[in-house]
């Protein structure tokens, strides 16, 4: 088991094809390639290229799902075709802050320095991860606005506003000489946003009325039916809850849903609390966004710990990330009793403002039932609508649709079942099928200003990252914690001569984690099969060689155990020279 640092892990997404070309498009050709973000939910990765030239729209990562990768932290995209034409690019475009689209970029700044765009609020939250990693010098930030214009190249490029559930969110007209490409970015149509800042829509009509060659759009919701509520009508089940709630509230929600936090403020305002606010993360994501201005705190009502502890327990809001149940929030350590400043009591109210990423459901149910445990009640979206999306709907999908007019539509961001949705709802539109193109991460739309194809595919695995290390981790690393897992540890000891390599002490095993009826015999048994073989060896009367004697104990060892219990435990040979 050896971890090698620096060495990164390339890892087909499961249903991809390899790639039939790592060569970029010709020149005369327009090609619009995701290498991550469709047809999972997850590192956004889209790349846009004419005349030799590159333009990137965001770089996220994914979290990775528990069980399919123990111990990974982050999984970003694999950028080993953009390296290989990363002298024709123009720049890296972010439409907003969230992880999915913002946090993968330090990774790609190790390998290529870049010139990068976004909204205020967007970069702000680029460079905290940037700074951390010490890539500030490989980076040249350009902040842009909404209604802004920008070339890059034979780029045109045209912002417009957007809503989501983080600030400053923008989509992207992207202008070429064979015509214009349209990215939503994550949105949703609100009529009356908490900041009133509304999607362009006028922006949008002028692009249709100019005519669209192609609109990549949002999936991730368009299986539900309507429009996404506004963000502004999660209020009244908020002061509701605030209202009622016996002892403390606790919300938890996403760091950076800057607008929900706000209502959260005037709710706290109008009900008489304060609010605190838990945890390094998310106090920074509120100063920052005050900083900004993008969060308005009415007066006295941001509190420090101490302020808030002194006061009754029906004065007081705590707001706190680790809505997904990541072990380490403080959310979780107050739902496990293991936080060390505070403690959830009997009348106290959970208040669940955000809703479980695919993958999570488990982890966030036992979050949940440890704060019924404590005697807390909690309310979640199914009771009451204290959440609400940033994506939107099949209508806001449609309204997009409607605006746009696009010749050819790329439906992406979310799991296959999303754009497949999605492309079915330009079905009803009237979109002629041959202009729907359903494609996957690696697929390559191209367009020669006649036609369009999407018929080859560039390389696009994934990258598997231990976040704590900040190292990428090695496949086999990854099977050992695997086998570790369902199998646990043997670990034999073994003394050997250095002259012969006659077996003087052992072998001595020890099992942790192995589950078998009678484990002391079976070890025995296993102890007494290595004895064989390294006896066998020492009867040649030769001074062993190590490295082999090892691997014969490995080697038997695995045998083993896969024949008497269809059990792989992770073996670890301890030869020693005597
Ligand atoms: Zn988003
Ligand atoms: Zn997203």
């Amino acid at each position: 088991m050896e971890v090698q640092s620096g060495q990164m892990v390339r890892e087909r997404i499961s249903g991809a094809r390899s790639a039939d070309t790592e060569t970029p498009p010709s020149p005369a050709i327009l090609a619009v390639t995701p290498l991550g973000g469709v047809g999972e939910v997850g590192k956004n990765f889209t790349l846009v290229e004419f005349g030799g030239k590159t333009l990137i729209i965001d770089c996220g990562l994914r979290f990775p799902n528990v069980a399919e990768h123990p111990g990974i932290d982050l999984i970003i995209p694999d950028f080993s075709y953009l390296l290989s034409v990363k002298d024709g690019v123009q720049g890296l475009l972010l439409t907003h802050g969230h992880e999915d689209h913002i946090g993968a970029l330090a990774f790609l700044l190790r390998e290529m320095p870049l010139n990068v765009y976004g909204t205020r609020y967007t970069l702000a939250l680029a460079k905290g991860r940037v700074q951390e990693m010490g890539l500030s010098d490989r980076v040249r930030w350009n902040e842009i606005a909404p209604g802004g214009r920008l070339s890059l190249g034979p780029f045109a490029l045209r912002f417009f506003s957007v809503c989501h559930s983080v600030c400053d969110g923008i989509g992207v007209a992207v202008g070429t000489p064979l015509g214009t490409i349209v990215h939503s970015g994550d949105f949703k149509f609100d009529a009356d946003p908490v900041d009133g800042r509304r999607l362009d829509r006028e922006t949008l009509r002028q692009l249709g009325e100019e005519g669209v060659l192609a609109l990549l759009s949002d999936s991730t919701n368009v299986e539900r039916p309507g429009w996404t509520p506004g963000e502004r009508s999660v209020r009244p089940a908020l002061e509701r809850a605030l209202a009622t709630a016996k002892g403390r509230v606790f919300l938890t929600s996403f760091a950076s849903h800057v607008h929900r936090f706000q209502q959260v403020l005037e709710a706290a305002q109008a009900t008489g609390r304060v609010v605190c606010a838990l945890g390094r993360s998310m106090e920074g994501n509120m100063r920052l966004a005050r900083e900004l201005g993008y969060l308005k705190v009415p007066d006295g009502i941001l509190v420090d710990l101490a302020t808030l502890q002194r006061l009754p327990p029906n004065r007081g809001v705590v707001v706190s990330t680790g809505s997904q149940g990541e072990p380490r929030s403080g959310l979780a350590r107050l739902a496990d009793g293991s936080h060390t400043d505070m403690k959830v009591c009997p009348g106290d109210l959970l208040v669940y403002a955000a809703r479980a990423i695919p993958g999570n459901e488990r982890t966030i149910g036992a979050l949940i039932n440890n704060f019924y445990r404590r005697g807390a009640e909690v309310i979640t979206e199914r009771e009451e609508l204290v959440h609400v999306s940033g994506h939107g709907s099949r209508e806001d999908g449609r309204e997009m649709l409607r605006l746009l007019k696009p010749r050819y539509f790329l439906p992406a961001h979310g799991e296959l079942r999303h754009p497949a949705t999605h492309r079915r709802l330009a079905y009803e539109e009237g979109m002629p099928q041959e202009r729907v193109f359903l494609l996957e991460s690696g697929q390559r739309w191209a367009f020669d200003g006649q036609r369009a194809a999407a018929d080859l595919f560039v390389s696009a695995g994934e990258v598997l990252v231990d976040g704590l290390a900040m190292d990428e981790t090695d496949s086999l690393v990854l099977r050992d914690r695997q086998h570790l897992r369902e199998d646990g540890i043997v670990i034999c000891s073994v003394g050997l001569s250095s002259r012969d390599g006659e077996v003087l002490q052992g072998p001595h095993l020890l099992a942790k984690g192995l589950m078998a009826p009678d484990l002391e015999s079976l070890l025995e048994a296993a102890g007494a099969q290595v004895h064989a073989v390294l006896s066998e060896q020492a009867a040649y009367g030769r001074a062993p060689d190590w490295d082999q004697a090892r691997d014969m104990c490995t080697t038997t060892l695995k045998r083993f155990f896969k024949k008497k219990l269809q059990a792989r435990p992770v073996i670890v040979p301890a030869v020693l020279e005597i």
